[in-house]
């Protein structure tokens, strides 16, 4: 039996303020204009994708109102969770992602940083969920790839925790080179990319500089070398994302969920099983069933995947709490180790 699924359609699109919370001004300034130059361009004809804002982040027409409607659902979602009851959840079906934007800088077609935007939207809400105090929120991210911008907006801010799980390149020291990608011996270089994003080490045989990641007392980087197995990423998830939420005590739990983490994700792989995603969600709403959950989509470009993991996840978050909690045979196995650390 399920709990009916309210369907929510948001048309909310924040001004440029309003973002500011979590991005610089002249960066929103400089957005707003390469897309009045691209608009510009569509207008007489001619191409208008430009593609030197940012690092791998072309604008369009668009995209502005598209980025700035993905935040506005976000926004929306806290809304929601903050006027619920405790244990309440919602999911937020937004795109572009957000999690590569950093403050003033676009990247990985991530332009405004949607779930670190929420956690700081949250937090200084005047719904506070324990009166006389400011919320306290975590964001777990679980998309195969670094969460570099949600890091760098969420870095050293009060009642804020980041816990980012993602894939790290194995390395070869003595070559200086990542060793995941596929070597192509007649073309002399890698295919295919190495899985790494963005790379945290310099790669010379890439040329490829290294991107600066922020180290910051609130944030957690649990990386995980090479592919890995379901279990191996779930033990991960009871040994080192448990206990730093626990010890933090959230009022609201976010997820980052990035679907290109699922075993076989042609630009990401982690490893993670369709059941993983109902694994790690469900889990964490057995332990916090005092918490709000939330969810938005991040990363995850691959149509197998949408379909075969978007529906355990969106499942995880809209069971009822007494809804059967056997579904699955990774879940039984974790069921009781996440409800024994209650
Ligand atoms: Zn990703």
């Amino acid at each position: 039996m399920l709990a009916p699924i309210s369907l929510v359609s948001s048309s909310r699109m924040p001004d440029l303020k309003e973002l500011e919370i979590g991005h610089d001004a002249q960066y929103l300034a400089e957005f707003a204009a390469c897309t009045a130059r691209s608009q510009a361009l569509a207008l007489a004809g001619e191409d208008p994708f430009i593609s030197d804002f940012g690092k791998e982040a072309d604008v369009t027409p668009g995209t502005l109102d598209a980025a700035r409607l993905a935040v506005g659902a976000a926004y929306d979602m806290i809304d929601v969770l903050l006027q619920s009851p405790s244990g309440d959840t919602a999911f937020g079906l937004v795109w572009p992602p957000g999690h590569h934007a950093e403050r003033d800088l676009a990247m990985g077609f991530c332009y405004l940083s949607n779930i670190a935007l929420a956690a700081l939207y949250a937090r200084d809400h005047q719904v506070q969920l324990n009166p006389g105090r400011r919320n306290r929120v975590v964001v777990i991210d679980i998309d195969h790839h670094r969460g570099n911008g949600t890091a760098d907006v969420l870095a050293s801010q009060a009642d804020t925790l980041l816990i980012d799980v993602s894939y790290r390149s194995p390395y070869d020291d003595s070559r200086e080179r990542f060793t995941d990608g596929l070597y192509d011996a007649v073309q002399d270089r890698y295919r295919g990319g190495a899985k790494e994003y963005p790379y945290s080490r310099p790669d010379k045989e890439l040329e490829l500089d290294a991107h600066p990641m922020i180290v910051a007392p609130n944030v957690l980087s649990v990386e995980l070398e090479g592919e890995q197995s379901p279990e191996a990423i779930l033990e991960r998830f009871l040994e080192e994302v448990f206990p730093r939420v626990r010890d933090f005590s959230p009022d609201l739990i976010l997820w980052s969920v990035g679907l290109d983490s699922a075993m076989g994700d042609p630009i990401g792989g982690l490893g993670n099983l369709p059941s993983s995603f109902y694994t790690m969600i469900r889990g964490f709403r057995i332990a916090f069933p005092d918490a709000r959950h939330g969810g938005l989509l991040e990363g995850g470009y691959d149509e197998l995947r949408w379909f075969t993991c978007l529906p355990p996840a969106l499942l995880a978050f809209h069971e009822r709490p007494e809804d059967s909690v056997n579904r699955c045979k990774a879940f039984r196995k974790y069921r009781e180790a996440f409800a024994s650390k209650v």
